[in-house]
């Protein structure tokens, strides 16, 4: 008991509790605590000594040497601990593996008490955990490559999507705009050719009423997939909205874009698109990049241009 007034010791308050100590000796860590008879043979120890060494029950009454051996001298024996607290330990090797525990050995009327703290795991227990993280590391990069393909792939989708018309595949008038925008300046720049195509499908609304609007969306794939075989690695083509569709054609004079309006517009005159209930025509107005253009006013000549084919009697190609 100590004095009162005085401050116990942290010794002092667990040497008081009992049940603190059997604690400490069955949860601390890797520290082992045994109890053998004169001959080295346990006769108490904590929970650690089984569960470290991965014995299946506590080894009462085997020989200490049986499971901890010198590291170099063969026969076992203990060095005991002097009483002055000029502690010796000795170092102890696992008999069945690597592992190395630093024992301080007390010699008791009977026997001896045995504390042992396990030093650093074994060179090959080091490289076994760091191959293992390693692989682990791998695997997870392996993973994290892999998701980032796929999120890649999932946002090339998603751009794709949003840059294309979900009924004719061709490009959206929000993409057309970016792409035409970017082939405006680089025309300007280099002082190239450039031309606007915009084609209307004629008398659509008849179409829908008469056939069904179905009917109408067939005549739209059909004729989109129509403007896609005529386009040239230099051309762009979009759906504009509705049945209008627009073109820009890059390094393209006026005549050779008046060209290609008028090869369409012959074969959607000769296309099928209908089952021969209908023949379906369209309207097409080309207008060429000049000095004062803007990108915005060269679209609207190519309308115009649509707006007088149509009306000088639609099924023509007519050029502004
Ligand atoms: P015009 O020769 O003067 O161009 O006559 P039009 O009938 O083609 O022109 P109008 O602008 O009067 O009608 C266009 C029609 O196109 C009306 C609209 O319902 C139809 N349309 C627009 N988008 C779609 C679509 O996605 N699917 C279908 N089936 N019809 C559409
Ligand atoms: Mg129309
Ligand atoms: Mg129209």
């Amino acid at each position: 008991m100590a004095e009162s007034g005085r401050k116990m010791t942290l010794f002092e308050i667990i040497q008081q509790n009992s049940a603190a100590v059997r604690v400490f000796f069955n949860v601390a860590g890797s520290v082992l605590a045994v109890v053998t008879d004169k001959d080295y043979r346990i006769t108490a120890c904590n929970d650690n000594l089984a569960r470290n060494l991965h014995l299946p029950e506590r080894p009462l009454g085997r020989a200490l040497g049986d499971i901890l051996c010198p590291l170099e001298d063969e026969s076992f024996s203990l060095l005991v601990s002097r009483q002055d607290d000029t502690l010796l330990p000795q170092i102890f090797k696992v008999c069945y593996s690597e592992i190395l525990y630093k024992c301080y050995c007390f010699g008791l009327e009977n026997g001896f008490l045995v504390f042992g703290d396990r030093l650093g795991g074994t060179d090959n227990e080091v490289l076994q955990s760091m191959s293992l993280l390693n692989n682990e590391l791998s695997g997870l990069s392996r993973e994290l490559a892999q998701k980032n393909r796929e999120l890649e792939k999932a946002n090339r989708k998603i751009r794709e999507l949003s840059r294309t018309d979900s009924l004719t595949g061709l490009a959206n008038r929000r993409y057309f705009q970016e792409r035409y925008e970017h082939a405006f300046s680089l025309a300007r720049r280099h002082n190239a050719p450039l031309s606007v195509v915009m084609l209307d499908l004629d008398h659509f609304k008849y179409v829908n009423d008469t056939y069904g609007h179905d009917a109408g969306d067939t005549v739209l794939k059909h004729f989109g997939q129509l403007v896609r075989q005529n386009c040239r690695h230099e051309d762009f083509a979009a759906r504009f909205g509705g049945e209008e569709f627009i073109m820009y054609l890059s390094h393209t004079t006026a005549e050779e874009a008046l060209e290609l309006a008028e090869r369409v517009r012959q074969i959607v005159a000769q296309a099928d698109m209908l089952e021969n209930r209908h023949q379906v025509t369209v309207s097409i107005g080309v207008a060429h990049i000049s000095e004062a253009d803007s990108p915005e006013a060269l679209i609207k000549r190519a309308d115009q241009a649509l707006y007088a084919a149509k009306k000088a009697g639609r099924n023509r190609a007519w050029a502004l």
